[in-house]
């Protein structure tokens, strides 16, 4: 169908109106005050399709939702699942898009906390958390007569001797630690330099796999995970193999979150990138926003009322055009090419205009930067996120590897020809 067809509406101002909107186009509806706009547009095109929505639903859902009023309306037809944004209920919040007003962002991210693949944004690969039942199936499918040692992972990269933690350990009969890869007595100071980040793991047991010793492997398994909250290391002569119920990537060493829908929230602090924090955007300085006036001199453009007080910038920046035999007072389009080049990126004396000014702003906290510098400052994709506003985790969670702002940036005719939402099967 390519047009909406409306038979005699009647809500508000509307004296049965018949109407026919083209499908698929972009349509405005124009009018004096009173002349029933937000009627048609609103109470009665977007209401149906509203209703015809819920009405879609099972009943089992239905039953949690208040019924919708039928529009006054006698029929329309070629009516798709309609959003409705209006003009009063947008607010101040930056981050706000039609996704997240609309709530179809809510959905995606319900979508991408269901179903995607979490990733470790270090290494790249895949992870999931691992069953204690499969873990134990792992040990057990190792040659009969090898010596295993179970060891507990209790500190990973911290600095200090944690002596209160390794008596208490060793109250509870623990003899040994592994420090840094290396065996040691529990009771003996640490062989490391504890001013650096070491990990420690327990010691907890050493068995010799043998046709029955499921039952010992399986409550030194339960002790494993216990201690370390979730995870073992097995050492099998020289081999190491990690194992966890967490969100572990072996690779990469580190733990993640399990996926839930605030990760991929850019207005909360869980999701959002933290850079930019959910902006997507950075405030910067280029160098054409610091020479676009080559008329006046550094000292008289812009940029002048940070040169007006004696400032250290104001000092070295004199020295750097007296070191270069340059007059301060040639317009910025007369400097030869080679000396403002090293007056914005600086040399090894003087770090550069650039740089300071990055510096500036970045120490001027959220929007806050004075009226000076405010007419020099551009916008661009965030240098962390590439204007993505989401964390390098939350981004990493895939579905056919497409991540929730990769399908937030496509055209929706793109999206229903890539499929991308419908996983492989497997
Ligand atoms: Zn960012």
């Amino acid at each position: 169908m390519d047009k909406i067809v409306i038979k005699n509406a009647y809500s508000n101002n509307l004296r049965n109106l018949n109407l026919e909107i083209p499908r698929n186009k972009f349509i405005v509806i124009t009018g004096p005050s009173g002349s029933g706009k937000s009627s048609l547009a609103f109470d009665t095109i977007y209401k149906e399709g509203q209703r015809r929505f819920l009405e879609s639903l099972s009943s089992f859902g239905r039953s949690y939702l208040q019924s919708l009023e039928k529009p006054k309306v006698d029929s329309i037809e070629g009516l798709s699942p309609a959003i409705a944004i209006d003009q009063k209920s947008t607010n101040a919040n930056p981050r706000s898009t039609v996704g997240t007003i609309t709530d179809i962002y809510t959905y995606l991210r319900l979508l991408y906390t269901q179903i995607s693949i979490p990733h470790s944004p270090d290494s790249g690969l895949p992870i999931k958390p691992q069953d204690k039942s499969d873990i134990l199936k792992n040990i057990l499918k190792l040659k009969n007569g090898s010596k295993l040692v179970f060891l507990a992972p209790i500190l990973e990269n911290k600095k200090g001797e944690h002596r209160d933690l390794l008596t208490r350990y060793e109250s509870l009969g623990f003899t040994k630690i592994r420090v840094n890869g290396k065996v040691q007595y529990i009771d003996e100071p640490l062989k490391v330099d504890i001013k650096k980040f070491n990990n420690i793991d327990l010691v907890v047991d050493r068995i010799i796999l043998k046709k029955d010793s499921k039952e010992r492997i399986e409550s030194t398994l339960n002790s494993c995970l216990k201690i370390s909250k979730g995870s073992l290391i097995l050492l099998n002569g020289e081999e190491e193999t990690f194992f966890s119920q967490n969100y572990y990537c072996s690779k990469a060493k580190k733990s993640y979150p399990a996926l839930d829908e605030s990760l991929f929230s850019f207005n909360s602090p869980r999701g959002y990138c933290p850079e930019c924090k959910g902006l997507g955007r950075d405030r910067v300085i280029t160098e054409q926003s610091l020479t676009f006036d080559t008329e006046n001199s550094l000292f008289e453009g812009p940029l002048k009322e940070f040169f007006q007080k004696e400032t250290v910038l104001e000092k070295y920046v004199k020295k750097f055009f007296k070191d270069n035999k340059v007059n301060p007072e040639s317009p910025l389009g007369k400097l030869k090419k080679g000396f403002l080049k090293s007056l914005l990126y600086g040399d090894s004396e003087f770090n550069g205009l650039l740089s300071f000014f990055e510096n500036y702003i970045s120490f001027k906290h959220n929007n806050v930067v004075d009226n000076n510098l405010s007419h020099l400052i551009v916008f661009a994709d965030c240098s962390k996120c590439n204007g993505k506003k989401l964390n390098p985790y939350s981004l990493a969670a895939t579905i056919n590897n497409y991540s929730i702002s990769d399908l937030c940036d496509m055209e929706i005719e793109v999206f229903s020809k890539k499929r991308c939402c419908r996983p492989k099967a497997p």
